[in-house]
């Protein structure tokens, strides 16, 4: 990696004004735009950040459209519902683990189960199934939103977490699947979070964690770097800081996701097969070469779990959990 000191404003954590130059990289996952981006080191926190940050209509449109759509395979609905189900199921216990006990401190209580960037709505569609509720989702994209109630009778809200309008203290759990990296200031929605959150209520709060082995192994190719539309690439530890200095208290921490590490480590490896490349995926449509893609990314992402999951063991898998609760 190249590095070297230079200014490049101020980070948004320690407010420091000097910054390592990492690398300078561009928008391999989908090629929104021909840009080059830097992804700098604040030299006394090291918190690691893209520089200089987007303009909110410039990173609106490093978006594609159906950004939030679950990636669409060859396979009946039936067989993609399972597949979306299995993916999830440990991120699923997470969060019903963290649901159990917060019941357990204030029985009889029925908040709200939150999930922050909904998508379409289909992880509370399932945990209503299991019992939990009432649940409500909450999503930038007007078309996840809407397809929420469509698709998976979520009731959802487009907007920010910051102006929901949901009581105070109302919410049992609030989940944050791969939001706070997006965000130009992440407290915003701590603090709301926080201000939303029964007293016995549980955040749970995922991102791509840089203090993982694969990006040391890519770099700027590893997959959850995800340039320009992550603004901040948090390492686990940066992660805790910032929960802690919200005023909640970490309780729980995983560096394993089914969904998200062994297809991490295939993407960084063979970007051009996973099924949520869009130009490649649409040259593709419906062909038997499309087929033959998705079987071969998934045979790829199975041969990577032994690795992710000695990764996460040694705590340096490729994203990071967490459950916490308010500081009392
Ligand atoms: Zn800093």
């Amino acid at each position: 990696m190249e590095t070297s000191l230079v200014q490049f404003g101020r980070c948004p954590a320690c407010d420091a004004t000097s910054a390592n130059l990492l690398f300078i990289a561009g928008d391999r996952r989908w090629a929104t735009t021909d840009k080059t981006f830097q992804i700098v080191e604040c030299s006394q926190c090291r918190l690691i950040r893209l520089h200089p940050q987007p303009t909110p209509s410039e990173l609106n449109s490093y978006y594609p459209p159906d950004y939030w759509k679950a990636p669409e395979h060859d396979l009946d609905d039936w067989l993609r519902q399972k597949y979306r189900r299995l993916a999830l199921s440990d991120c699923i216990y997470f969060i019903e683990r963290a649901l159990a006990e917060a019941a357990e401190l204030a029985p009889g209580a029925r908040g709200v189960l939150l999930d922050v960037g909904c998508g379409d709505g289909f992880l509370l569609r399932v945990l209503a199934s299991h019992g939990h509720g009432p649940v409500a989702g909450i999503d930038f994209s007007l078309d996840a939103a809407t397809a929420a109630w469509r698709e998976n009778r979520v009731p959802a809200i487009c907007g920010t977490l910051s102006s929901a309008p949901l009581a105070d203290e109302s919410c049992t759990v609030i989940v944050m699947l791969h939001v706070l990296q997006h965000l130009y200031n992440p407290m915003e929605y701590l603090d709301a979070a926080h201000r939303l959150l029964a007293p016995e209520g549980r955040l749970i709060v995922q991102v791509p964690n840089a203090a993982c082995w694969q990006f040391l192994m890519f770099g700027d190719k590893w997959h959850g770097m995800d340039v320009p539309r992550q603004l901040l690439h948090f390492r686990a530890s940066d992660l805790e800081t910032l929960l802690e200095h919200c005023g909640f208290e970490v309780l729980r921490r995983k560096h394993f996701s089914l969904r998200d590490n062994p297809s991490s480590l295939a993407s960084s490896l063979l970007l051009r097969l996973d099924p949520v490349l869009g130009p490649l995926r649409r040259s593709l449509a419906k062909s038997k070469w499309r087929l033959l893609s998705d079987v071969a990314y998934l045979a790829l992402v199975v041969a990577c779990l032994p690795f992710t999951i000695f990764e996460a063991a040694c705590h340096a898998g490729s994203t990071v959990i967490l459950e916490a609760r308010k500081k009392s």
